[in-house]
């Protein structure tokens, strides 16, 4: 399984990068490339566009309705619903259930079909908590984590790897059981000690990321979500502090390699 990111910039786009949005590839037995992106957030389908043609996406998954995670899905709307090809299909979104109507209102508009077009352009799958589903040769498993929002973090298997994500989440059980033993816990860490602690129940910091990478026993932590204001190396010498395993920041355009 292979991760490319899109974005990767906390709450807001940066200005050297988007918000949250992770390309996942995998193959399945007949050699068929298999791509699904996870949170498209503010500013990320610009970045998408020069990775991939997103007409070769097979499905989006959507941790959370807030703007940095799904705001982009409105251009995908645009680039799915007017293109020039006929035969894409409806696109598999699997976001939380208020999501269709969160892109009406955005646009302007009601219902699910976009102005001029005959039919709607996505195909919506509502996530619930302990959801399973199978897109292609990827195995999905949902956890509701704790944030403001209905907000899900994600336990996927592919190729005989496991890749967490954990979507925007303070510490939390839910968080601690997806993550256990995964290859690549790819861990937001939106705050850092002290300066944040007067929030609670909406990001994890560095600190509380590196903790339940340590209770999980997860091979690789990945930390992301940070913000533009926050200088990375804070959150990553918290989750250092902490949790002994290989430890990276990541980068818009980084691509991971996610290993069994
Ligand atoms: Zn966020
Ligand atoms: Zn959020």
């Amino acid at each position: 399984m292979r991760v490319h990111v899109i974005g990767c910039s906390g709450s807001f786009a940066g200005p050297d990068g988007a918000a949250s949005s992770y390309l996942i590839e995998q193959e399945d037995a007949q050699g068929r490339l298999w791509r699904v992106l996870m949170d498209l957030g503010s500013g990320a389908f610009g970045p998408l566009q020069s990775v991939i043609d997103p007409a070769e996406l097979d499905a989006v998954v959507v941790s959370h309705l807030h703007p940095d995670h799904y705001l982009d899905l409105t251009g995908l709307e645009v680039f799915w619903a007017y293109h020039e090809r006929d035969d894409l299909g409806r696109l598999p979104i699997f976001a939380p259930a208020p999501l269709p109507e969160r892109i009406a209102a955005v646009l302007g508009r009601n219902g699910d079909i976009p102005d001029g077009v005959g039919c709607a352009p996505f195909e919506h799958h509502a996530l619930t908590d302990h959801d399973r589903f199978t897109i292609g040769p990827l195995d999905f498993e949902t956890r509701r984590v704790l944030h403001p929002v209905e907000a899900y973090g994600f336990r996927i298997t592919g190729g005989g790897s496991t890749l967490v994500y954990s979507g925007d989440t303070d510490a939390c059980d839910a968080l601690d059981e997806l993550a256990r033993g995964a290859d690549l816990f790819l861990c937001e860490a939106g705050y850092i000690e002290g300066r944040d602690d007067r929030f609670t129940g909406v990001h994890l910091t560095g600190r509380r990321a590196g903790e339940s990478a340590a209770g999980a026993g997860v091979r690789h932590l990945a930390l992301t979500h940070i913000p533009a204001w926050t200088d990375p190396e804070i959150p990553l010498a918290e989750a250092r502090a902490v949790h002994s395993g290989p430890i990276t920041v990541v980068r818009p355009m980084d691509i991971l390699e996610v290993h069994p």
